[in-house]
């Protein structure tokens, strides 16, 4: 039963990751996420990943990447961004 709900949280949770590194979740969302990131062995990573990503394609020069390289970022950041 635990891991069946804790499975529904986590997709709830992904869900809402970026609005949380944006700062534009409801008070009542964030402690709901955050609660959920403090229980969960899987999320905290996850969290950091796109939070590292995001930071990334924010200072990555763009001559240190191929202009294949550059159109993958930018389309999983743009894609981030629109969920
Ligand atoms: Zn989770």
């Amino acid at each position: 039963m635990r891991l069946l709900h804790r499975d529904l949280a986590c997709q709830q949770a992904v869900e809402l990751v970026t609005d949380y590194l944006e700062g534009a979740l409801s008070r009542r969302d964030r402690r709901r996420f955050e609660a959920h990131l403090r229980g969960c062995p899987n999320c905290p990573a996850y969290l950091e990943q796109i939070r590292t990503t995001i930071q990334l394609a924010g200072a990555i020069e763009p001559d240190d990447l191929t202009p294949e390289a550059r159109a993958d970022l930018i389309g999983l950041y743009r894609r981030w961004r629109s969920e």
